[in-house]
């Protein structure tokens, strides 16, 4: 007689800091979605801190049924109060390392009635599940977020150390045409960490670390693209390297039409409503993320050039940074009705709406997706980590977007959101925005790029 398969348990490793985990939890809705009719489980393993904030955040009364919290330890020591980031990273990925993720593994297993896990599907930056995996006789299939053209950077970090030395600067607008999927960057478009910066810092190590760890370790890999988004050198470097290779990103979209759902982000500052009394492509939304934020100095001149424009603006700026704007700049914008300065916007609906025509952002990784998926041409003003390879990528490689040069300055500005919104430039960049952007409606609809690949990787996480 058959013996039934046994049920699949997957467990899925969040990096519990900044939005990472936020991520991960919506790619784990689609994924258990997906697993849901092989009688697939799934365990979310965070830290208490992290899962706490998941479970305010998502209103968790609508997780799937075969999707549960589970809390890994965070390595902090109880006594120590208001530790720092940096210090909290330092902590979890020791702790990780030293069988916190196991120990998370086990506490999986006891919450699934003793369903031992068959896979550890995870942030790739918690490189440690690879070896908790191992020890569990699951395969490890990390998740990566950002651009695959950092991913390379970061494969490739001990030869690109071995080559550049201590000459990052003296080198800095050397091309990397040595360094297979990187020939279109120079040396200091490469995230901080790669071949200069602090090599102890936390996030630079744990890079590092994960770098050397994904081509001995993992199964597959999902990467945060689309098919016909990265170029051919990146693809087949990535895949030289790494064994299944799947791109189905930007992984947001994957809940859309899995009768799941997705729930609208709120508008409490009412950006779309603002947007509705608009023209189309009339207004450039501003952004730089959750993380960065411009000096003082930047910050006025940025303001500055948003009023030269003479384009209505929408501004998501954390509310501290507002008492640096200039004296009367929220009161006349306000007035005039020319401009919107929000603590918070909904970003994809934001760069969705017809009235968007110009993108300022960080180069971020989520944003550059969400705004090419949108169609939204953009300028980019770079702070730190992959941002300037982000960036480069926006404008030498794709080309629906523009890199300031260096910090922004009133006339840079106006003449960024001029040519975004007016200029011939722009409307090249918009094209070739909008070309991108049916590339990836075509990947996502049912048999697209993406969804074919999600498919496959299902079907990898699944296999018992
Ligand atoms: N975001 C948002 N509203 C805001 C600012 C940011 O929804 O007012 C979201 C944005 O849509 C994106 C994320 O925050 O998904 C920022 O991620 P990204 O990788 O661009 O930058 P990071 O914050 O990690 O630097």
């Amino acid at each position: 007689a058959a013996v039934p398969a046994p049920a699949q348990h997957v467990a899925v490793v969040a990096f519990p800091f900044s939005s990472h985990a936020a991520v991960l939890l919506s790619f784990a809705r689609a994924l258990a979605a997906a697993a849901a009719p092989a009688g697939a489980t799934l365990s979310f393993l965070s830290t208490p801190s992290s899962v706490a904030q998941l479970r305010g955040a998502s209103a968790s009364a609508d997780l799937p049924g075969n999707l549960r919290f589970v809390e890994v330890p965070d390595g902090a020591p109880a006594s120590e109060e208001s530790v720092p980031v940096p210090r909290q990273m330092e902590l979890f990925m020791a702790a990780a390392e030293a069988g916190a993720v196991k120990a998370g593994l086990e506490a999986a297993r006891a919450a699934a009635g003793g369903a031992r896990v068959s896979c550890v599907v995870g942030d790739a930056f918690v490189w440690p599940a690879a070896e908790a995996a191992a020890a569990a006789g699951a395969p490890w299939v990390p998740v990566w977020t950002a651009a695959s053209c950092a991913l390379v950077a970061h494969l490739r970090t001990d030869a690109l150390r071995e080559d550049v030395g201590d000459q990052a600067a003296s080198r800095a607008d050397e091309m990397l045409i040595s360094h297979p999927g990187l020939a279109s960057y120079r040396v200091r478009d490469l995230p901080g960490g790669v071949v200069s910066g602090d090599f102890n810092y936390v996030i630079n190590t744990l890079l590092h670390r994960m770098g050397q760890c994904l081509p001995r370790a993992a199964t597959a890999v999902a990467l945060n693209t689309f098919p016909g988004l990265d170029p051919p050198d990146v693809t087949a470097a990535l895949s030289e390297t790494l064994p299944n290779c799947l791109p189905f990103g930007p992984y947001h979209l994957l809940l859309l039409k899995d009768g799941n759902g997705t729930a609208t982000p709120a508008d409490p500052h009412g950006c779309l409503a603002w947007l509705d009394r608009h023209p189309a492509r009339g207004v450039a939304y501003v952004s730089f993320g959750t993380v960065a934020s411009p000096q003082p100095d930047e910050l006025r001149e940025l303001a500055a050039g948003l009023e030269a424009a003479g384009a209505p603006f929408l501004w998501s700026l954390r509310e501290d940074s507002w008492p640096l704007l200039p004296p009367g700049f929220l009161d006349r914008a306000a007035a005039g009705g020319s401009g919107l300065v929000v603590p918070w916007a909904p970003q994809v609906p934001v760069l969705r709406h017809a009235s968007v025509g110009a993108f300022l952002t960080h180069a971020g990784w989520a944003s550059v997706l969400e705004g090419v998926s949108s169609g939204v041409p953009m300028a980019c003003r770079p702070f730190f980590g992959d941002q300037r390879m982000n960036a480069r990528s926006v404008a030498h490689v794709w080309g629906f977007g523009a890199v300031f040069d260096g910090a922004m300055t009133r006339d840079t500005v106006a003449a960024a959101v001029e040519a975004l919104l007016r200029g011939e430039e722009g409307t090249r960049m918009r094209a070739r925005a909008q070309e991108l952007q049916a590339a990836v409606a075509e990947a996502f609809e049912p048999g697209g790029g993406c969804r074919k690949n999600f498919n496959k990787f299902v079907e990898i996480v699944c296999r018992v």
